[in-house]
């Protein structure tokens, strides 16, 4: 830990998760590739180990560090309710799952191979306060003294209006299932389940002849969660899965509402979920993050080579899109009874390629306006007014 007037790195990174790891993967490979020095790096994690607590999917399309670790792609996707589904199908664009294991053992991995990269696990952050020359860091373990700080905490609740959208829960297994008997080239992003009180659906990925990832999910409004496992469990039974064990679990509940900005600029800016950068209308996350990770990994070497440690926050999303999201969430909150009508809709309407697009939060006019033409006017009309 640092004195007074020195520092203990360039550059502190709160949270080493999915957009932390990111990022430190992003600044190798640019660094190499564009032959710029590197800046002294810590990054400073509570937790004290890795587990493969989650999957990341997310249609593929893009270079990212991490794409070689692709465990599985599905080149056909569907939503369905009751008789009714609709499937679309991509062999240039397909749905596409990074276990976390992998992700998360790759980059500590790189991370220790760097000299000037350090992770620091079991340290919690307290507090940052900055000043006209760095940023003071207070956390369980002692201060840390840095150039620039980028926050990937999550956001704290006081940023979230639970009023301008839902919170998607949702309980997730992976089950060894010997011929299950589902098609291993179609992941079902939405089966829509009947649902007194809110949105619920199935989402059920196929990995191989006797492996299956079933999550029960459900966009809640808030105030008395939903028993995820309990609904997840009685479709299981009701489907007549007996011979079947879990090798993993996942839950989560993301925030599908739009982060209030907090600060943005300067020598501390949020990134991950907590700056924003998860998609409100859809909790997808992973494509957007890593654009956002390579631009700010550009303006961090930019910042070691020029020594002005002065950020501005990645915007690869367009405005518009957030505004479109923001008027879908208030339609869907007036009716969620229509949600499956919704979404066949669509699905239906669109192409793949455009449906990719659009998910991945890199849509043209095109599909925007192929999406908005699928959508019944007299709703949405009404939910531009808040
Ligand atoms: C089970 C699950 C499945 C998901 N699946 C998908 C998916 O398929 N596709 C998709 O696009 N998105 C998915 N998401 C959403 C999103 O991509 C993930 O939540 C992703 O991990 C968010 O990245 P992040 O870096 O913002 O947050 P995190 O990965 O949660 O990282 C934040 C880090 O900050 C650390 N931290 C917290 N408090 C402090 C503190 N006080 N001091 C220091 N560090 C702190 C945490 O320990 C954590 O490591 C999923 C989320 C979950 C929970």
């Amino acid at each position: 830990m640092a004195g007074e007037r020195e520092f203990d790195c360039d550059l502190v990174i709160i949270g080493a998760g999915l957009t932390g790891l990111s990022l430190a993967c992003w600044l190798l490979e640019l660094s190499a590739q564009k032959q710029q020095p590197l800046p002294t790096l810590h990054l400073l994690e509570p937790r004290k180990e890795y587990h493969n607590d989650r999957t990341w999917c997310f249609w593929d399309s893009e270079h990212h560090p991490f794409r070689h670790l692709i465990s599985h792609r599905w080149p056909h996707w569907q939503v369905s309710s009751g008789e009714r589904s609709v499937s679309q199908s991509s062999e240039q664009t397909p749905y596409a799952m990074l276990p976390a294991g992998s992700v998360y053992q790759h980059a500590l991995a790189r991370i220790e191979s760097c000299p000037g990269f350090s992770l620091r696990q079991g340290i919690t952050v307290e507090a940052i306060s900055d000043s006209a020359d760095g940023v003071l860091i207070s956390t369980n373990a002692g201060q840390w003294r840095a150039r620039a700080v980028i926050d990937t905490r999550p956001p704290e609740a006081t940023r979230v209006d639970e009023k301008l959208g839902f919170w998607q829960v949702f309980t997730g297994y992976e089950i060894h299932c010997p011929g299950h008997g589902y098609d291993a080239g179609m992941a079902k992003l939405m089966d829509f389940q009947p649902c007194q009180e809110h949105i619920c659906f199935m989402y059920l990925l196929p990995l191989d002849r006797d492996n299956l990832l079933v999550e029960w999910t459900a966009f809640h409004p808030g105030g008395e969660w939903p028993d995820c496992q309990a609904r997840l469990e009685a479709w299981l039974d009701e489907r007549g899965f007996e011979d079947y064990t879990v090798t993993r679990s996942e839950s989560g509940k993301l925030p599908m509402m739009p982060v209030s900005p907090s600060r943005q600029q300067g020598r501390i800016v949020r990134a991950g979920v907590g700056g924003g950068w998860m998609r409100a209308a859809t909790g997808y996350h992973f494509s957007n993050c890593q654009r956002n990770c390579a631009e700010l990994a550009g303006q961090i070497l930019a910042a070691a080579a020029s020594g002005h440690w002065h950020f501005h926050p990645p915007e690869s999303r367009k405005h518009w899109l957030d505004w479109m999201d923001r008027v879908f969430l208030r339609a869907l909150r007036r009716h969620p009874e229509t949600a499956p009508d919704w979404f066949l809709d669509l699905f239906s309407a669109t192409t793949a390629e455009q449906m990719a697009r659009f998910m991945n939060d890199q849509p043209r006019w095109g599909d925007a306006v192929a999406v908005a033409a699928a959508l019944p006017s007299i709703p949405f009309l009404r939910a531009v007014m808040p």
